[in-house]
Order: structure tokens, then C-alpha cells, then sequence
């Protein structure tokens, strides 16, 4: 239950699937779950997942990518469905969440301090923000244009090929696509 969006019914779901599992498969399990916290870490610059050994990612590492462009996201996993429709060539900001003032959770609570040393680059020209079409991703969206745009960068927002409700993670490729391609200014 300590995990996000479990309930009572689902983690004793889970308490009995992995009663049922193999002593060597729950072994592997444990261990997987212990080499995943020791082995990643988030990354210095964009909040993105990396290898413990290394303090950037991948994404920040790569000199061929568009330092011009930085696509804001909620989580690490957003970042992989973006990198699995190859559309997108620039640099991405992980929020690790979003603000929610219902729930008490303001800018404070996402990583943001680390995304506007970044914009002061004179590289970077356009901030695209692409956090879920949820009411609190747009409202996440909306605080960040409102921070963002008095620095004289380009904020845009995906397209509304995206379902409202909907989650990056679980939009198609082509969606995400088009999505990305006809971006809109805010
Ligand atoms: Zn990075």
C-alpha cells in the first residue's frame, strides 16, 4: 500500500501473488528491486534516470542533441515513451510530479529549481511543456509558462491530439508524434 495508486484491495492482490511466486523468483524480485535503487540515480542536470556511476544521463551527455529545445515532463518514464517515437531531438526537464494545490503540493515540491539555471543557457529557445493532460498536469503547465515566459523563451504545449485525462506514457507513437509536431504556443 505504500506504493502509488494501491489500495487495500490491490496490495493484498499482490501479498498473495507473491505468496504463490517461487523462493528463487521472489529472490530475484527482492534483488531486482534493491540493484534498481543502488544502480540509478537521477540525473544532475535534467532529473532523468542515469547509471549510479554517472552524474548525467545519456540525453544530457550527447553532444548531437538540439540544445536549443528542452521538453518538460512529469517522470522519467514520459522521457522514454518521447525517446521510443524519435521525433524529438532536444533536451528534456523531469519534474518528478506535479503541483497540486488540493493536494498541498506547490512548485517547491517538484524539480524545478534545477530547470531555471538552465534557461538562463543562451542556447536553449523554447521550453516545451509536455506534462500529462490532466487538470493538474495543464496547471502544472500553466505555473511553469507563467515562470518560463518573462526570461523571453518560447513556451509551447503538445498538441490536443492527446486525449484530455490522458497519459503520456499511454499515448500511441503516432499520437505522440503529432502531438509533438504540432505543438502550440501558450
Ligand atoms: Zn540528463
Amino acid at each position: 500500500m505504500k506504493l502509488p495508486g494501491i489500495g487495500q484491495k490491490n496490495a493484498t492482490r499482490m501479498a498473495f501473488f507473491v505468496l504463490g511466486m517461487g523462493d528463487q523468483e521472489v529472490n530475484d524480485f527482492a534483488a531486482n528491486l534493491l540493484t534498481a535503487k543502488r544502480e540509478l540515480r537521477y540525473c544532475k542536470i535534467c532529473g532523468n534516470l542515469t547509471d549510479h556511476e554517472d552524474e548525467i544521463c545519456e540525453i544530457c551527455a550527447d553532444d548531437t542533441r538540439d540544445k536549443t529545445q528542452i521538453l518538460v515532463v512529469e517522470e522519467p518514464k514520459d522521457v522514454t515513451a518521447l525517446e521510443k517515437v524519435r521525433e524529438y531531438h532536444g533536451l528534456y526537464h523531469v519534474l518528478h510530479g506535479t503541483i497540486s494545490p488540493m493536494e498541498g503540493r506547490t512548485l517547491d515540491d517538484v524539480n524545478i529549481k534545477s530547470l531555471m539555471p538552465r534557461l538562463s543557457d543562451e542556447s536553449v529557445q523554447e521550453v516545451i511543456l509536455a506534462t500529462n493532460a490532466t487538470q493538474e498536469g495543464e496547471m502544472t503547465a500553466m505555473y511553469l509558462a507563467r515562470l518560463i515566459k518573462p526570461a523571453g523563451i518560447r513556451v509551447t504545449r503538445l498538441a490536443r491530439g492527446l486525449a484530455v485525462g490522458a497519459d503520456i506514457e499511454y499515448a500511441d507513437e503516432v499520437t505522440l508524434s503529432k502531438a509533438v509536431e504540432n505543438r502550440q504556443e501558450i
